[in-house]
């Protein structure tokens, strides 16, 4: 029997979003489709029958400048990956979306999370004209957006897993003067990002290698991290964090709570973490798969060597790593 016709639905609507045990689900079949050979590629990609288990990339871009290289992709590179990413089917989604396994997009469709690294300039510059702030079109930020003007079946969302106070502007985009980036905008720029429908995410407060340090240290770093962020977006929910080089502290669990106290505040500040980046690993699974693991999430890192169409096209292959495609309908999750 082909994986086509054994297309099942599994109905959430009696048991509600959450129940993971197969067995207290019902199961319905599903209309069988056409044979995918047979269509031209854009009723192919439509037809693409739902397999709500199926994988998600999360994307992980560092810097978006003039030519790829080490943790840089060039600006043609990543408006080139945005236009294969959208040809072939795959609508942006957040981190809270998959946290709180509520995924609606269209049918056929396959959602895929992106993350930015490091809040470099090269990610989210603003420009001056004429007194007003224009966020500069050859930014990251600039060129994402610009896409989905042009392309408005997909939103702004993605993950900035941002850095307050590292060298070189990678301090919430810019300071000193940096790439033109004034100090100033660094606030600013978090709330136009979030305003815009995109979230944040910790990186840490400078990018320390986290198992070269104390546990006090560690939770130093996490929690002025997350503060940071809050001094921008006072109660804004972190709900990720990305591990600086994908290393973990030498106690584990350092990076999912801790607390650090602020000397000048007078005050403990605790920071929680439900989801936790690696910096390669692959697709990630479905939040409907058992096995899915927001405490360690595999991403797939594109820079320099490290191009996009080989995942995607290991993805359309039947089998484990095979790719997450909506049914439509975010109450059943269809396998
Ligand atoms: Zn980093």
């Amino acid at each position: 029997m082909s994986r086509r016709s054994k297309t099942l639905v599994l109905s959430l609507a009696l048991v509600g979003l959450g129940a993971s045990a197969p067995s207290a689900l019902a199961l319905v079949r599903a209309k069988p489709h056409r044979s995918a050979s047979a269509l031209p590629m854009a009723r192919r990609l439509a037809a693409l029958p739902p397999n709500e288990l199926g994988r998600i990339p999360i994307l992980e871009w560092h810097q978006v400048v003039d030519a790829d290289g080490s943790y840089k992709v060039s600006r043609e590179r990543f408006k080139a990956e945005l236009t294969e990413l959208h040809a072939r089917g795959y609508v942006p989604i957040n981190l809270s979306e998959m946290l709180d396994k509520k995924i609606d997009i269209p049918a056929g469709k396959s959602p895929v999370l992106f993350t930015f690294d490091d809040a470099s300039p090269s990610q989210f510059r603003y420009l001056e004209r004429g007194g007003a702030l224009v966020v500069d079109p050859s930014s990251a930020v600039g060129i994402l957006l610009d896409f989905i003007k042009a392309h408005p079946d997909w939103k702004a969302k993605g993950l900035f897993c941002a850095l307050p106070a590292a060298s070189v502007g990678h301090a919430f985009f810019g300071d000193k003067g940096i790439d033109g980036q004034k100090t100033a905008w660094r606030f600013p720029k978090l709330r136009f990002l979030v305003d815009q429908g995109f979230e944040l995410c910790n990186h840490t407060l400078w990018h320390a290698q986290l198992n070269k340090f104390s546990d006090a240290v560690v939770q130093e770093q996490l929690a002025r991290g997350a503060l940071a962020i809050d001094s921008a977006l006072p109660n804004y929910k972190i709900r990720g964090l990305a591990l600086p080089y994908g290393i973990w502290p030498k106690n584990k669990a350092l990076a999912y709570s801790g607390v650090w106290f602020d000397k000048k505040a007078k005050r403990d500040v605790t920071y929680a973490n439900e989801a936790v980046f690696l910096v390669a690993g692959g697709p990630a699974r479905s939040p409907f798969d058992p096995e899915f693991n927001a405490k360690a999430l595999p991403r797939v890192p594109l820079q320099g060597g490290t191009k996009l169409t080989p995942t995607l096209d290991a993805m359309d292959k039947p089998g484990s790593m095979a790719r997450y495609v909506s049914d439509g309908n975010p109450k059943t999750i269809a396998r």
